[in-house]
């Protein structure tokens, strides 16, 4: 009996080590600006600017790929300015920080 008690202590010691090794090798930085800036575009999902839809307009501002949030043309100009000083404002995961026009 105390011999299988310790195997399965030491099993899960094991398997506990390989998952905490699998987290940080697999460890995939989160942007958190995208879903802060998707929750201030429309969400019409329209494909106006250019792109599939607002997460992935959030993303392409985020990322630096789409360079004006006056490319939502359905979003407000009180809004567009929002936006552009929060990406201007926040630093990405990294510490980098993307530049925007509104
Ligand atoms: S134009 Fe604006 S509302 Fe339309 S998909 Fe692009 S970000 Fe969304």
């Amino acid at each position: 009996m105390l011999e299988a008690v310790l195997m399965m202590t030491i099993l899960g010691l094991i398997l506990g080590l390989l998952l905490a090794i699998a987290a940080k090798v697999f460890y995939v930085k989160v942007d958190q600006r995208i879903e802060e800036v998707r929750a201030m575009l429309p969400g019409l999902d329209c494909g106006g600017c250019g792109y599939a839809g607002c997460n992935a307009f959030a993303e392409a501002l985020c990322s630096g790929d789409a360079k004006t949030v006056k490319l939502c043309r359905p979003s407000k100009p009180a809004a567009r300015e929002a936006i552009a000083e929060y990406i201007n404002k926040t630093p990405d995961a990294d510490g980098n920080i993307t530049k925007v026009d509104f």
